[in-house]
């Protein structure tokens, strides 16, 4: 399949899922949603940019005229129709009228609340919803191309894994080794860099920590969660690794993440709730004793983004289906001791799981 024919079909899928959900359309804005339908990436300006899908009709991609040659190198340029604005004119009601008078639009996630209020303004006899509480499953589920990329980013993740712990942590800070982190994800065919968490001693106790001046020393826990795009897809793996020999309650805290972990990655399959693969990992904390040192949800989609729906929580009812990935990351977390947390992405088959990260769970030991 062509690159033209394979992105009109995905737009051709998602407008057909908006009728079925009772809009007049989708109003797409650029980040991941236009980079998804129609692989168009132009740069984020205060101009507006938006794509229009609505049922029976060509897709609408309105541009600001001065980047009309980039947006005709987009690799859906054949199925669209590409409208040009000038600067001086109004941009919203240019993109007015490609919209139908009256019902009710989905728009993406992140478009921009400048370009949505005007619009709102614009066009008063408009209803609005964002897209992933219209339709959570457009990109949720992937097809095997898109989990082979997920597949080759994770593999590509693992091997930043294990060259990392074949360098000398103690004595070296949080950002040295951050960076190593970073420029290791790039040498395995990393184009962007999303995160480098190294959460090192007291640190590792705070999920947001990133890396900072602590120097590691030995008898360090050390979380390290890293994950960027590799060819438009997702990576994103935790491992807690330790500096030295470990005691016996760092031991026992990492053998009960690392069940945690095993206990929601069986429980995947089609049909179970997105909060049960939550409750399974809570649950085995819980019981342990560490419950209240759980502190975040279990896991959260992946994609063409690293953090996307579906989110593995308490209340999320949405059912698994086969093709979903997401990452199942419980963690426990000891304020001003340390933490740990251990994640595979993992996708769900007609059978189960399968992970797209293969490295050890079990505590290593690095120098
Ligand atoms: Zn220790
Ligand atoms: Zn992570
Ligand atoms: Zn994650």
């Amino acid at each position: 399949m062509s690159d033209v024919d394979f992105y009109a079909a995905r737009m051709d899928r998602a407008v057909r899922s908006a009728a079925q959900e009772g809009l007049a359309g989708l109003i797409i804005m650029p980040g991941p949603d236009l980079v998804w339908l129609c692989g168009y990436v132009p740069v984020v300006t205060e101009r507006l940019t938006a794509l229009v899908l609505s049922p029976g009709r060509r897709p609408q991609l309105l541009v600001p005229q001065l980047e009309r040659p980039d947006a005709e190198k987009a690799p859906a340029a054949g199925s669209l129709a590409i409208n040009g604005w000038v600067d001086g004119e109004n941009p919203y009601a240019a993109l007015a009228k490609l919209l139908e008078p009256q019902g009710r639009y989905g728009v993406s996630d992140n478009a921009w609340a400048l370009h949505l209020l005007a619009l709102q303004r614009t066009c008063p006899g408009l209803g609005w919803g964002a897209l992933t509480e219209a339709m959570p499953m457009l990109r949720a589920v992937k097809d095997a191309q898109e989990i082979e990329a997920l597949a080759a980013a994770g593999a590509a993740a693992d091997a930043t894994y294990e060259a990392i712990t074949e360098l000398p942590f103690a004595g070296r800070r949080e950002h040295e080794v951050a960076a190593d982190l970073a420029r290791l994800l790039r040498e395995h065919g990393h184009s962007q860099v999303d995160f480098t968490i190294v959460g090192s001693g007291p640190n590792g106790a705070n999920p947001h920590h990133e890396a900072g001046e602590r120097v590691i020393e030995d008898g360090d826990m050390v979380v390290l969660d890293f994950g960027g795009l590799k060819d438009g897809y997702g990576s994103d793996t935790t491992r807690t690794v330790h500096v030295g020999e470990p005691t016996a309650e760092e031991r026992k805290v990492h053998d009960l993440v690392r069940e945690a972990q095993q206990a929601a990655f069986e429980a995947v399959r089609p049909g179970v709730a997105c909060q049960e693969i939550d409750r399974v990992a809570r649950q085995v904390i819980r019981r342990a004793g560490y419950g209240e040192y759980f502190i975040h949800r279990t896991g959260h989609g992946i994609g063409v983004t690293t953090h996307e729906p579906p989110y593995m929580v308490e209340g999320e009812h949405l059912p698994l289906v086969p093709g979903m990935c997401f990452s199942i990351e419980p963690g426990i977390y000891l304020p001003g001791r340390f933490g740990v947390r251990i994640e595979d992405i993992v996708v769900c088959t007609d059978s189960g799981a399968r992970r797209l990260n293969n490295t050890e769970r079990e505590l290593r030991i690095v120098r």
